[in-house]
């Protein structure tokens, strides 16, 4: 299962690593120097509270040399806060609040996840009066801990409790999509960030085989590396030079052999696993494919704006495949209409055979979740697609839709401005555009969200 994430994010020497250790309670968790393995984080797992998390230490983020000392503290704490669910924001009680804290801390401010305000060395009365002073950076009540000594831990963990249960419940209802900005891309593609693939499916339907598998031909690739697959919650493979990351792993491959309950398993693990993820191998069992369990969890997938491909599992076992394959394209044509032309890969975890398929189809989905439509193209195709097929009428006039432009990508997001309050464009008329921008700029196989917009279009220059 894969757990809330928790990021130790402050300058170096006030103590991170020191309390990441503290949390996960040893010494560091992964080798983080095996040559040719690219860290970029380290992380670990706290089992000290009534909940269970993954730790991130961004004491092991290495930034580029090019930027400031502060820039690059800030990017550092921005990235491992992009990587995690709350942040903890570590300052020094014994050398004080600095400037390179207030930056941080400005920065900080301004994201919209839960960040704790630690002040550490706290231990005894020591700080007690530098812990003051940590309340002028904006971050609300500082909690005192020490990191070497313990002390201050159990508070620190209540004070994490209420952030971390309900997430799951969080995600499934996203708010309105922010719009997008020069950064977010940025970060989204470097091009070192992997790609997060959760493989998801009802019980049997051969998910740890398929992780044993990918991970068994990445070895023959690369070789075998103590400790990368054995401590790390996260399995790392690379495909074509692209990192990727298997999220939620740990449950699969020492899976204790007791069956989820059906109806469970759509809602709780499953979402937990799309919550991390960009892309999601949804494995189906071919001599059963596609009942409605299946179904119910592509829709999930879909729901939450994810990259879907379906994986159709035990091929070996297919007597007539392609009566078969055409029988589950049709299914999902029918059934699935939101993630037209998801892909459809057939392989078999148990022999291998067309396993080799499957990354690819992966990152080309991660491609098109991440794709930008220009917006003068987007806005020549919706002209021809207005004109074939006009929008209904609303109280006897016309809506018309003046403008599109994308706001943002994973998954693609369009706003239509138009002459008329959302409510007067119906879903089916929404679901006609997102197949015809699926076939014009191929997006197949990825959610589409519309924002509709009362009012003129505000980039119009006159
Ligand atoms: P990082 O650079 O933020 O990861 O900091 P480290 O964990 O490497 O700690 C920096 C220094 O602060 C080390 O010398 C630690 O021994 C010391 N340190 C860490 N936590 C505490 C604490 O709770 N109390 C005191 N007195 N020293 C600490
Ligand atoms: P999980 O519950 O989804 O993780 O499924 P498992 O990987 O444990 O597989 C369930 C059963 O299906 C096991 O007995 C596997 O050996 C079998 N299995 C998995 N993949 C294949 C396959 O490609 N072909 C066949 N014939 N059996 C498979």
């Amino acid at each position: 299962m894969t757990l809330p994430t928790v990021a130790i994010l402050g300058r170096p020497n006030v103590g991170k690593s020191t309390l990441f250790n503290r949390l996960i309670g040893r010494r560091r968790a992964i080798v983080d120097d095996t040559p040719g393995v690219t860290r970029d984080r380290i992380e670990g797992i706290c089992r000290l509270g009534p909940t269970e998390f993954r730790v991130i230490d961004t004491a092991g983020l290495e930034a580029g040399a090019a930027e400031s000392l502060a820039g690059r503290l800030r990017r550092q704490a921005m990235e491992g806060l992009a990587a995690a669910d709350v942040g903890l924001f570590v300052v020094d009680a014994r050398s004080g609040i600095t400037t390179a804290d207030q930056e941080i801390a400005d920065e900080l401010r301004r994201q919209e996840k839960p960040i704790l305000l630690l002040t550490n060395k706290c231990e005894g009365q020591a700080a007690a009066a530098q812990a003051l002073e940590a309340w002028s950076l904006g971050l609300g009540d500082p909690l005192p801990v020490s990191g070497e000594h313990g002390d201050g831990i159990p508070d620190l963990l209540a004070a994490l409790e209420p952030h971390l249960s309900p997430l799951s419940a969080e995600r499934a209802e996203p708010p309105d999509e922010p719009e997008a900005t020069a950064t977010d891309d940025a970060t989204a593609e470097r091009a070192d960030r992997p790609l997060r693939l959760a493989i998801i499916g009802r019980p049997n339907a051969g998910k740890s085989s398929l992780v044993n598998r990918l991970v068994a031909e990445e070895r023959m690739l690369t070789g075998p590396e103590p400790g990368l697959t054995r401590d790390s919650i996260a399995l790392r493979l690379t495909w074509n030079g692209r990192p990727i990351e298997l999220v939620d792993t740990a449950g699969l491959r020492k899976r204790a052999r007791v069956e989820a309950k059906l109806e469970k398993l759509s809602t709780s693990a499953t979402l937990r696993s799309l919550k991390f993820a960009d892309v999601v191998a949804l494995v189906v069992d071919a001599t059963m494919p596609l009942e409605r369990q299946d179904l119910t969890i592509a829709r999930l997938v879909a729901q939450e704006g994810r990259a879907l491909v379906v994986v159709l599992n035990k091929w070996d076992l297919i007597e007539d495949p392609n009566a078969a394959m055409a029988a589950v394209r049709d299914r999902l044509t029918s059934e699935l209409a939101d993630v037209r032309g998801v892909p459809c890969i057939a392989l078999s975890a148990l022999t291998g055979r067309k396993v080799d398929l499957l990354l690819p189809a992966v990152t080309a989905a991660y491609a098109r979740w991440n794709s930008r439509v220009p917006t003068a193209a987007l806005n020549r195709w919706l002209a021809t697609a207005l004109e074939q097929h006009p929008p209904p009428l609303a109280q006897g006039r016309r809506v018309k839709i003046r403008y599109a432009t994308q706001t943002t990508a994973r998954p693609p997001t369009f706003v239509l401005f138009a002459n008329k309050p959302a409510e007067a464009l119906p879903e089916s008329y929404l679901r006609f555009l997102a197949a015809g921008l699926r076939d014009n700029f191929d997006l197949w196989g990825v959610p589409i969200r519309f924002h509709v917009r009362h009012g003129e279009n505000p980039y119009a220059t006159g």
